[in-house]
């Protein structure tokens, strides 16, 4: 059996070893110079790989009993087996699976090793630009599908073809950071071969807010609570340190609710999103304390009271909000106090754009689940697969998507060597 995996990623390499474990020949095409290199990237260098909290409710697809078969054939277990078949060390830290030594370096190579001792063949320097399946009657048997490419290398550039292969496996990735290769050039590749692809968002990713503050509050970070009111889905809440930007909000908890925001933003629904700057403390307590303070310190000004609850540039926006001087004497009127503890305990942003695929982790959306069997292969055109993030599904942060890309691509290698 003659596979052709279109992509080099985290999904490509996992199918690939998957088949040439299966004894298929393998060829992987992909347009970088080496494969792979998102991998570098993830988990801040230290690749997050997979999560203990494995869980089909954890992500965003039209069909999550899908996902959920999938994990039942290739689950966590199946990935901390399969990595430890590699030789790759694991660790656990807050729930995410990490390698030991926790350089995202060790896993791709883990990888790059397995797949070139079985005999991958890389093709890299090579852009994908067409796929063609061969006539009707020849389809899904030896010969049916020719890659059309543009090759790169120091020589120059042109196009070539590469016929031969009985079943193609589309890897490209989604949208998210395209500078890593995954620009999009996979949906075009899937519409060419009859399937559709869902509107498409950049997910996991920065919100960008209304307001003439952001530039003030850019740098500060804080351990901050997130909830978000979605008419549909109910609420979404998260906590996490939260990083201010020049645009608005980011962090590890604006990711993990961004693809709500997102969702809301698309259909053009109002999106306030209500921040809690001291979640560790209830409205009542910080009441008490900031009377306690006044009392102590009768003389002191808005400015002084504050310091130390919340960072000084954050303070300075909300006595700005509160119509206060920050110089004036704290008064110890109870509707002040109030109006300040819910300032901080509800400091409202509204919404107003996601951050570009530059800056996002995964594509929400992709080629639509309905359109493919749970075998990974699509149901318009016999022998061809998809696995990753091209399909539409997206998890949230903390191992979810790279899990995917192991068992959508595991399986897609698999089901693909079988004749
Ligand atoms: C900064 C960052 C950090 C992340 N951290 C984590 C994390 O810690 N944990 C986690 O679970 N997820 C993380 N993710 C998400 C995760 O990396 C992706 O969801 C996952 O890599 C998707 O795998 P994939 O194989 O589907 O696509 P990709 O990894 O994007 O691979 C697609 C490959 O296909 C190639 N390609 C595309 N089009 C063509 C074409 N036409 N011809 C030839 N080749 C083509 C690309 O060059 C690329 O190498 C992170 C993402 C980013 C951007």
């Amino acid at each position: 059996m003659k596979i052709a995996i279109i992509g080099g990623g985290a999904s490509g390499l996992c199918a690939a070893i998957s088949a040439l474990r299966k004894n298929a020949e393998v060829t992987v095409f992909e347009r970088n110079d080496r494969v792979g290199k998102k991998i570098l990237m993830t988990g801040n260098g230290k690749c997050n790989l997979s999560n203990i909290d494995l869980s089909s409710e954890l992500y965003y697809t039209g069909d999550r009993s899908f996902v959920s078969a999938a994990f039942e054939r290739f689950g966590l277990n199946d990935c901390i087996m399969f990595f430890n078949g590699l030789g790759l060390l694991l660790t656990e830290k807050r729930g995410g699976i990490y390698p030991h030594s926790e350089q995202a370096s060790a896993v791709l190579d883990a990888l790059r090793f397995e797949a070139t001792s079985l005999g991958a063949v890389f093709k890299c320097g090579c852009l994908v630009k067409r796929i063609k399946q061969g006539e009707p009657e020849k389809k899904g048997i030896t010969g049916g599908y020719t890659i059309h490419v543009k090759e790169t290398s120091d020589s120059g550039e042109w196009n070539k073809t590469y016929s031969g292969f009985d079943k193609v496996i589309i890897t490209t990735g989604g949208k998210a950071a395209p500078k890593t290769g995954s620009d999009g050039t996979g949906y075009e590749l899937a519409k060419s071969l009859g399937h559709s692809v869902t509107d498409i968002y950049p997910a996991l990713c920065g919100v960008k807010c209304e307001g003439s503050f952001w530039k003030q509050l850019a740098g500060v970070r804080c351990q901050a609570g997130i909830l978000i009111e979605n008419e549909s889905t109910g609420e979404g809440v998260s906590f996490g340190e939260l990083q201010f930007t020049d645009y608005g909000i980011s962090g590890i908890p604006v990711f993990q609710i961004s693809r709500l925001i997102a969702g809301m933003l698309a259909n053009k629904k109002k999106t306030v999103v209500d921040i809690d700057l001291i979640p560790d403390v209830d409205e009542g307590t910080l009441m008490n304390e900031l009377s306690c303070r006044i009392m102590l310190l009768s003389d002191r000004s808005y400015e002084q009271i504050l310091n130390g609850f919340i960072n000084k540039k954050l303070s300075a926006v909300i006595l700005k909000n509160l119509k206060l001087n920050p110089a004036a004497t704290f008064e110890a009127d109870e509707k002040v106090l109030s109006e300040m503890v819910n300032a901080i305990k509800h400091f409202r942003v509204t919404a107003r754009d996601m951050n570009s695929f530059d800056q996002a982790q995964t594509t929400a959306g992709g080629v639509p689940l309905s359109e493919i069997k749970n075998t990974f292969e699509s149901k318009f055109c016999s022998g061809l697969f998809f696995a990753g993030e091209i399909l539409d599904v997206d998890g949230i942060c903390g191992g979810y998507n790279l899990q995917w890309a192991w068992t959508s691509g595991f399986i897609a290698g698999e089901e693909a060597s079988g004749c």
